[in-house]
C-alpha cells in the first residue's frame, strides 16, 4: 500500500511538472511573439510618422512652403505628430517595462473609487467634446484593493479611454465595480456597437488595432493600450477579459482577493 501510495504521489508530482513546463514554453512562445509584433510596431509606427515629419521640416526649411497659413498649419501637424509620437514612446517604455518584469510595484491598500474618479476626470473633456455620457451606477460599492495606485490608474484610465473614443457620439460609458465571492472587480462597458467575436481576445495583442481603429481626430493610437492594460493587470496578479454585451462591449478586470 506504502509503495503504491508514493508511486501515485511521484506520477502526480511529475504529471504536474510536466504541465508547469508546457505552461512555461507557452508563456517564453507567447513572450516571444509579443517581441516580435513589437519590433514590427517600432519599424512602421517610429519610422512611418518620422518619415511625414521630416517631409513637412524639409518643405518649411526649402522654402517649398511659404504662405504663412500653411506655414502656420505645417507647424501644427508637426507639434500634434511630436506629441503624439512622445505618448508612443512613452508606451513602448512602459511595455518594454513589463516585458523585462522590471515594474517594481509599489503595492498599499488604494481605493478603487479614488482610482475611478481620477480617470473620469481626465476622460470628462474627451467625453464631453465626443457627447458621450460617463455614469456610475448608484449602488457602485467600491473595494479598497492591493495595488499600486499608479500602476492601477494607468489601467483603469486606459479603459475609460477607450471605450470613450470607440463609442459612437450620444454613446454611454459606464464604470461600475464591486467585490464578490472571487474577489475585488471592475468593469468598463460602452455602447460601440460591440466588437467581432474573433477580435475579443486578440485586443490585448501588442498592434493589434481592430476594424474600429481610432481616427486621427480621436488621437490615432499605436494599438499598445490593451497589451500595457493586460500587462499591468496581470503583473498585480488578476486578470482582464473583454466580451460583448448590451450595445457594445464589456471590459472586466478582477484583481487578487
Ligand atoms: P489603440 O486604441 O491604440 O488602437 P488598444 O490596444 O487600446 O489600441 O486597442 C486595440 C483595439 O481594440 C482598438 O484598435 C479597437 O479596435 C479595440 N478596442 C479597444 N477598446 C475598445 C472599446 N472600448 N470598444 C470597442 N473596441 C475597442
Amino acid at each position: 500500500v506504502l509503495s503504491l501510495a508514493i508511486g501515485l504521489w511521484m506520477g502526480r508530482r511529475m504529471a504536474r511538472a510536466a504541465v508547469w513546463a508546457a505552461d512555461a514554453r507557452h508563456r517564453e512562445r507567447e513572450l516571444e511573439a509579443s517581441r516580435r509584433q513589437l519590433i514590427a510596431w517600432v519599424s512602421h509606427d517610429l519610422r512611418t510618422p518620422l518619415a511625414g515629419m521630416r517631409a513637412m521640416a524639409e518643405a518649411l526649411e526649402d522654402g517649398v512652403v511659404d504662405d504663412a497659413e500653411s506655414m502656420r498649419e505645417y507647424h501644427h501637424r508637426l507639434r500634434m505628430e511630436a506629441d503624439r509620437m512622445a505618448r508612443l514612446v512613452d508606451d513602448l517604455f512602459e511595455l518594454s517595462r513589463i516585458h523585462a518584469g522590471a515594474l517594481n510595484l509599489t503595492v498599499a491598500d488604494v481605493g478603487l473609487g479614488d482610482v475611478v474618479s481620477d480617470a473620469l476626470a481626465a476622460a470628462s473633456p474627451i467625453a464631453t467634446s465626443r457627447s458621450v455620457r460617463l455614469r456610475t451606477p448608484v449602488h457602485a460599492a467600491w473595494p479598497t484593493v492591493k495595488a499600486s495606485e499608479r500602476e492601477l490608474g494607468r489601467v483603469v484610465a486606459n479603459l475609460v479611454l477607450n471605450a470613450v473614443r470607440y463609442t459612437p457620439p450620444d454613446g454611454t460609458v459606464t464604470i461600475d465595480g464591486g467585490r464578490d465571492a472571487a474577489g475585488p472587480w471592475l468593469a468598463v462597458s460602452d455602447t460601440c456597437g460591440g466588437i467581432p467575436e474573433a477580435d475579443l481576445d486578440r485586443v490585448f495583442d501588442v498592434a493589434f488595432r481592430g476594424s474600429r481603429a481610432r481616427t486621427p481626430d480621436t488621437g490615432a493610437g499605436g494599438g499598445l493600450g490593451l497589451a500595457i492594460v493586460r500587462g499591468l493587470v496581470e503583473a498585480h496578479g488578476g486578470t482582464v477579459a473583454a466580451r460583448n454585451a448590451g450595445d457594445g462591449c464589456r471590459f472586466e478586470v478582477r484583481l487578487p482577493a
